[in-house]
């Protein structure tokens, strides 16, 4: 952004501050190059005259509502803008086509009622206050439009606790209003069931976290589809990576997914059924002093997820064996394991343990003594014989945590599949809104392998936002024939390169060769850890300029993503990427008596020796697909990073035959309390969304566009004479307007008028004087 080359003494000024971001003052006495300014705080400094930047003396205390319409767009003017219109409950302000909205954390009932649904419907953009329902509103005209529907997507994005749930659910909401009255026979519509699948997702996929309290543990995509009449019909919701661990591994001061804190709440009857305690009673819910949330009755809870699930058709004996099943998974937490008699072998612990592996093999509905081996001894096959090997208590410790995730896992794949088919998918279907819920980049003290992932989907992400706002602009411009010096924008196809680069081996045969590959690799051969792991990456990619080594570690390595540098752990990687299933619990739980829990346990397919440990998801979803397309049938692993990639490569893919909106939800504070708005932090986030980087291209450029018939008919008052003779020439009649407004600087392209910013509102001004 520029650099104010207009301060005088007597101007007011932003200065820099470490603490705030931002300080405004008034400039004192001019030297050179140097100025004193006055800030507001009282102190005197003097400092650089380019390191200020000038303050719109003008602008209004309300603050404006799209920040391309700022006199003086820079980052303290955007800040300020934002603060003050949070300030007055003002939570949304557009740029240009972002959404950026502030999370109040208090309700604002107002701005969400039937009422304020009814404004917006309809309404142009920007016509009204920014609002999701403005977003929701364009989306719903543009993807019904006779004959050249357009499909719509809304992606949705910001760090945890910065409110994407509860803006997907604003959308949601709107469209559910604008589908209308329920079906024949008071059926819900299908917006309604996405709706109410809300409660569902969220005690199963939901838990508290130190940043927010009911943060969804995995991401979304729910794709609202349209026939060709310009009707919804279907809809499917996709889902990405559920956080696993968290089902056997907290820390301080988190919850495990709520469901668990539910089931431990049932009616008497359940909970007996269940042999249930207190969640302080429970290894995977006590390893933190975290248990309740304040405001919520959990017994409460679990009557009202029942309820949801009722109400998406999820029958009462199905929910019996969800529920059967989570209580499953709390006893096996409970199992502990201690050294048996031979070396290296295993037991469980005592008669507590005992009693918690008998509960749990009961409401699995499988063999109790199996269920114990499947923890404490390993078959290993060879090419003669198969030999039982006894594993040492720590081995069966993990062996039993691998199963609760492995089963968790399974059970919310199930729900959202089961959402998916009662809310029925239209196959035909020829356009579709989707709204994209997903968690925003991360960067903690400690980064590990699901900050890995996660930032890959803010990458490739990121790199859809780029060539849409970016490269669309200049598109526009080339197209209209528009002289523009092109704007250089940060372009991230080199860290993805690094992360997912293909290699061409030779002709027609490519292989994998970024750090996903060589992770993929290192899962596949037993003798790997997670120091030859990141030695291998250390040597394949010592020259990658946004790859580095830190200096004090030799198993960490730091990556130079486009929202900054991370360095990410590898202790954890390889275990985590591995989508394992014990051969010994894929037989155990494929033959339980209950027909629910079998099914989550299908026979492999058709899976070679060597890929059999290594994944079952994968094969259920045709992950093989991909390494087809690269013609290495050699090369046939499944892991978690590679699955997650092919989700995202078909979510861009979607995404690609769409229009895209964007909401970037900002969190004003790390309290979670209304009325406190941290610079700093709200800064960096921008940054992190590329909003900051989208006004300064945006700026760069001519952010105004009216097509010239809308230019005419908005501006003819400037010389109704004229726009009568010249009827039928609109570029001739537009020009002719502008020079009679006496604007400068502006662009006439092929069908519209291309205005600099700020010199629509100086239009809108002059015609108010004529
Ligand atoms: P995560 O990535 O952890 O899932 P998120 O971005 O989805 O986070 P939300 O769960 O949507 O965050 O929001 C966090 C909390 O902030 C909500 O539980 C709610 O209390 C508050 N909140 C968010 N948006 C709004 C809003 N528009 N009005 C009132 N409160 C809000
Ligand atoms: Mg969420």
């Amino acid at each position: 952004m520029a650099v104010a080359t207009n301060i005088i003494v007597g101007s007011q000024v932003w200065v820099e501050d470490p603490e705030v971001a931002w300080i405004d003052g008034d400039v004192l006495e001019i030297k050179g190059a140097d100025i004193k300014v006055k800030l507001t705080t009282g102190k005197e400094i003097v400092i650089k005259s380019a390191q200020a930047y000038p303050k719109d003396p003008e602008a209004p205390s309300c603050g404006v509502d799209d920040m391309t319409k700022l006199a003086y767009l820079h980052e303290p003017g955007v800040l300020e803008n934002l603060k003050s219109r949070y300030n007055m409950d003002e939570i949304y302000t557009y740029t240009g086509n972002i959404l950026i909205a502030v999370n109040p954390f208090k309700r604002i009932p107002h701005l969400y009622d039937k009422h304020m649904m009814g404004q917006y419907k309809g309404a142009a953009l920007g016509e009204l206050s920014p609002h999701p329902y403005a977003i929701a509103d364009a989306s719903y005209r543009h993807v019904q439009m006779v004959n050249e529907g357009i499909s719509q997507s809304i992606l949705v994005s910001g760090e945890s606790g910065a409110g994407k749930t509860e803006s997907t659910k604003n959308l949601m909401q709107y469209l559910a209003y604008m589908g209308g009255r329920p079906g024949a026979q008071g059926q819900r519509s299908v917006e309604q069931q996405v709706l109410e699948s809300n409660p569902v997702l969220e005690a199963f996929g939901n838990a508290k976290t130190v940043r927010n309290n009911n943060s969804s543990r995995f991401g979304k995509f729910v794709e609202i589809q349209f026939n060709d009449r310009g009707k919804i019909s279907g809809a499917a919701i996709r889902t990405y990576l559920l956080e696993r661990s968290r089902v056997c591994q907290l820390s301080d001061p988190e919850r495990n997914y709520h469901c668990f804190y539910m089931i431990c709440a049932a009616p008497p009857d359940v909970f007996k059924k269940y042999k249930l305690g207190k969640p302080q009673t429970f290894h995977y819910l006590n390893q933190t002093n975290c248990y309740e949330l304040s405001g919520v009755d959990e017994s409460k809870e679990y009557l009202a997820t029942r309820k949801a699930m009722d109400v998406v058709g999820i029958s009462s004996d199905e929910q019996e064996a969800i529920f059967r099943i989570v209580a499953a998974i709390l006893h096996l937490g409970n199992i502990e394991f201690v050294k048996d008699k031979e070396p290296d072998s295993s037991k469980p612990k005592d008669d507590q343990s005992k009693f918690h592996l008998k509960t749990a093999a009961e409401l699995f509905m499988c063999d109790e003594a199996a269920l114990q081996d499947s923890f404490c001894k390993r078959v290993i096959v060879t090419r003669d014989e198969s030999i039982k090997k006894s594993l040492d208590p720590l081995a069966a410790a993990l062996n039993r945590d691998a199963l609760a995730k492995i089963v968790y896992t399974r059970l919310f794949d199930w729900i959202v599949g089961r959402i998916n088919e009662s809310i029925g998918q239209d196959a035909e279907s020829k356009s579709l809104i989707g709204v994209l819920d997903i968690y925003g980049f991360e960067s903690f003290k400690t980064n590990s392998f699901e900050q890995f992932c996660i930032n890959l989907t803010n990458e490739k992400l990121q790199q859809h936002f780029n060539q849409h706002v970016f490269k669309m602009e200049q598109e526009e411009y080339t197209k209209e024939e528009i002289d523009w010096s092109y704007i250089e924008f940060v372009d991230n196809q080199d860290i993805l390169d690094l992360i997912e680069k293909i290699v061409y081996v030779r002709k027609n045969v490519a292989k994998p060769g970024g750090i996903l590959a060589l992770l993929d690799e290192a899962c596949m051969f037993p003798r790997s850890t997670h120091e030859t792991f990141a030695e291998k990456l250390f040597q394949t990619f010592k020259d990658h300029k946004r790859f580095s080594k830190p200096k004090l570690s030799n198993s960490a390595f730091t990556i130079d993503h486009y929202a900054g540098e991370v360095t990410y752990q590898t202790e954890f990687f390889l275990d985590k990427n591995k989508d394992y299933v014990v051969a010994e619990q894929q037989a155990l739980l494929s033959a339980s008596k209950c027909s629910f829990v079998s099914n989550l346990f299908p026979p492999p397919q058709e899976e070679s020796s060597k890929a059999s440990k290594f994944s079952s998801i994968g094969t259920r979803f045709k992950v093989q697909y991909y390494f087809d397309t690269l013609h290495t049938s050699n090369y046939s692993s499944v892991s978690n990073l590679s699955y997650l990639q092919q989700q995202l490569q078909a979510l861009l893919e979607t995404l690609s035959h769409t229009e895209p909106h964007y909401i970037r939800c900002v969190k004003p504070n790390n309290l979670l309390k209304p009325s406190i708005f941290e610079n700093q932090n709200i800064l960096q986030q921008l940054r992190c969304g590329g909003v900051m980087e989208a006004i300064r291209i945006s700026m760069a450029g001519f952010p105004t566009r009216k097509p010239f018939k809308e230019f005419i008919s908005r501006f003819k008052i400037f010389s109704p004479d004229d726009v009568k003779k010249r009827c039928d020439d609109d570029i001739k009649t537009s020009r002719l307007l502008l020079e009679k407004a006496n604007l400068q600087g502006y662009q006439i392209g092929k069908t519209k008028v291309f205005l600099r910013a700020g010199q629509m509102a100086e239009l809108d001004a002059r015609r108010s004087e004529v």
